[in-house]
């Protein structure tokens, strides 16, 4: 496939969604739709490194398709790293940044004829939001659809009230934030353990996992132990 050509994004909003983690939307002025299919991702070239292999950066797009020429990301800062303190510290409503896309593969199949298991941690949250408002808007027919968010505390939870409101809204879809240092009312401990009951007597099912190497890896060999096909199985790592 031939290469995207690279496109200005103009940073239009930016919020702070916990103490280390922002959203922000992005215009791309020059179209009127910015068309993609929930799950898929932006690359953004950062003014960061005289090498262009070496300023560009991938972030899942957060926000669903909506007709409109604006995307959000989710962003978590990495204080270690070159290109989140950029953003974070550089980056102000007005910016233009150049990016390419919508790109990647990590996209629902056509038909959900069966219960979509979604795995995530941090901002590995963003192509679900994406994907669980695309199957909303569009009254797409699915089975059940597990959201298995997993984060350190409370504080940390992302998009947390939306994600109640639509486990209300959409009938079979289930929200299990999951808590693995501290203690509350809802679930506490990894999110493996989660997915693991859920799948007990293995129920046909879909998993998707994104988020970082360590947790998609775990999940991985696990899932595999528990006897599904790797088939049923679509990961996105974030580093
Ligand atoms: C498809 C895809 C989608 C993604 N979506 C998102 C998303 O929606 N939200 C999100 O927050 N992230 C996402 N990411 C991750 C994102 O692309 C970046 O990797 C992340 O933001 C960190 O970037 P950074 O430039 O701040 O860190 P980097 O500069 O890339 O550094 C990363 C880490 O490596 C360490 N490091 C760097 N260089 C060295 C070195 N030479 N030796 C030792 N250690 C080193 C740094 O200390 C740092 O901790 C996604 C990644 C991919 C591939």
């Amino acid at each position: 496939m031939a290469l995207q050509p690279w496109l200005i994004g103009k940073v239009n909003r930016i919020e702070n969604e916990t103490n280390d983690t922002r959203r922000f939307w992005i215009e791309v002025p020059e179209l009127t739709s910015f068309d993609f299919i929930p799950g898929q991702f932006v690359t953004l070239d950062l003014p960061i490194h005289e090498k262009p292999n070496k300023r560009l950066r991938s972030y899942s797009i957060a926000s669903w398709p909506d007709g409109s020429n604006i995307f959000e990301l989710v962003i978590v800062l990495d204080s270690g790293g070159t290109g989140t303190p950029y953003l974070f510290n550089e980056v102000k409503v007005g910016t233009e940044m150049s990016f390419r896309g919508p790109q990647g593969v990590f996209t629902l199949k056509e038909s959900l004829d069966e219960d979509l298991i979604l795995v995530c941690t941090g901002t590995g949250i963003a192509p679900f939001r994406s994907m669980i408002h695309y199957i909303k808007n569009n009254n797409i027919p699915h089975k059940n659809i597990y959201l298995i968010f997993g984060c350190r505390t409370k504080a940390s939870l992302l998009y947390y009230q939306e994600m109640s409101d639509l486990q209300k809204e959409i009938p079979g879809f289930y929200y299990i934030p999951t808590l693995s240092r501290e203690q509350w009312n809802g679930n506490a401990g990894y999110v493996h353990t989660v997915y693991e009951l859920l799948c007990i007597g293995n129920k046909p099912a879909k998993f998707y996992l994104c988020g970082w190497k360590g947790m998609i890896d775990e999940a991985r060999t696990r899932i595999a132990d528990m006897g599904y096909d790797k088939k049923a199985v679509n990961f996105e790592i974030y580093g």
